[in-house]
């Protein structure tokens, strides 16, 4: 243990600051040095500032009390209508396809035709939701101190009970609906679930229960599904890599063909690309609005401080992640599930702010499901819930590890053997 605090001085501002080797130097000052591995993000300037602006004027809005109620607001109507325009393709070629089947002839060239047309249909068909094959499901009767807490924590929030857990090893804890009869799934990610302490894993499962009672899951599900019929043709209609390469080279033969694909990837990729960024602007509009208002759940739920806690600790994820792959990686007598905690809860306060600074330059441009996590803790606190709905005990904490324990330890059997 270093017992003298070792200093040194801010190249931009001057201000003394603190120095703890095992993590980033940086000023509180004047932010130097927040974001020492900034992305490399090819989106250009203009479109992070618009982006940076649309996040601060949700703030604004959430912050002076006009949170919406949750719903179908205007961008979300949008996004929705937009997303069933879009998916009139896929409809469009099916009916193609049958209607040359059933009424067009020769039946060979029909079939021909019909071919295309289905193909076309199959392969931007919107799909339903579904989980990661790496997934380990649980169910009530497998852990009834888990289920007791999430239908405790369910019914708080007004909205369906989980129909399973599923455990896996990634770095987040999430919430969907799969199949047909869209049944509500709680992830937990072990990552991020073992470096929780119980209130905040109340907080963390308030917040994805949220989304089952706002978000609305038949427009995200529209909004996913045209998204990928955009995503098809952006990359049908979008010059390649080869083309780029043989022009770059001269050796662009100048033919009927490639000029007939450069017109369409002028026309009509752009016009898909155009789409694709409206369609997403609009979503991101209604799903960032979604997780302030999931975030309020967590708050009146869990406590406000639970909350805050919560998605700072989220800030640790991706050292969690790392510490347990290390540990399984390099196996010593630290269980990799021990390595995690470590990892969290060692961090200093002064990391977390850093952290926190450095998720408001980040996660504006790089997460664009969820605002920055310090706008969100700045949001819980400005008007706190100081009493908790649903209490969770260390005991109940400690048996719903016990219960996980052979599905985390099933996870981490298989990301052990996928490392190789
Ligand atoms: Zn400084
Ligand atoms: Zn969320």
């Amino acid at each position: 243990m270093q017992s003298v605090e070792e200093t040194t001085t801010c190249p931009d501002c001057g201000h003394r600051i603190r120095v703890d080797r095992r993590y980033v130097t940086w000023c509180e000052k004047c932010d130097w040095n927040v974001d020492p591995t900034p992305l490399l993000d090819p989106t250009p300037a203009w479109r992070l500032r618009l982006e940076q602006r649309l996040a601060d004027s949700l703030y604004r809005e959430l912050e002076q009390g006009a949170i919406h109620r949750p719903g179908w607001d205007a961008a979300r109507i949008g996004a929705g209508l937009l997303s069933v325009l879009i998916l009139l393709l896929p409809l469009t070629a099916f009916l193609t396809g049958i209607a040359l089947l059933l009424f067009y002839r020769p039946l060979w060239f029909s079939a021909i035709l019909a071919l295309l047309a289905l193909t076309v249909a199959f392969l931007f068909r919107p799909r339903l939701g579904r989980l990661s094959d790496d997934a380990v499901l649980l169910y009530a009767d497998e852990a009834p101190v888990l289920f007791g807490v999430l239908d405790e924590i369910a019914t708080a929030v007004g909205t369906r009970k989980a129909h399973a857990v599923a455990v896996t090893a990634d770095a987040n804890v999430g919430y969907g609906q799969v199949g047909w009869r869209f049944r509500p799934i709680i992830v937990l990610g072990i990552p991020l679930w073992a470096g929780l302490r119980p209130q905040e894993r109340v907080a963390i499962l308030a917040h994805e229960f949220g989304h089952g009672r706002h978000g609305d899951h038949l427009s995200s599900w529209l909004v996913s599904s045209a998204q990928h019929v955009l995503f098809g043709l952006r990359m049908t209609f979008t010059e390649g890599h080869v083309e780029r390469h043989r022009r770059a080279w001269g050796v662009d033969d100048g033919t009927g063909a490639t000029m007939a694909a450069r017109v369409l990837n002028a026309t009509v990729g752009t016009l898909v690309r155009g789409l694709s960024w409206v369609l997403t602007r609009l979503e991101l509009r209604s799903g960032q609005r979604d997780e302030y208002l999931a975030d309020r759940k967590s708050g009146e739920i869990a406590g406000s401080e639970a909350a805050a806690h919560a998605l700072e600790r989220s800030l640790l994820a991706d050292s969690s992640y790392d510490a347990m792959v290390r540990a399984l990686r390099f196996p010593t007598e630290v269980e990799p599930l021990e390595a995690v905690r470590s990892a969290v809860t060692g961090v200093p306060a002064r990391e977390l702010e850093r952290r926190l600074r450095a998720s408001r330059i980040r996660e504006t441009r790089t997460d664009a499901t969820h605002p920055p996590t310090s706008l969100r803790t700045k949001l819980i606190r400005t008007r706190p819930a100081t009493s908790a709905r649903v209490v969770m005990g260390i005991d109940q904490s400690t048996n719903i590890d016990r219960e996980l324990a052979p599905a985390s330890e099933q996870v981490l059997r298989d990301l052990k053997a996928e490392l190789g």
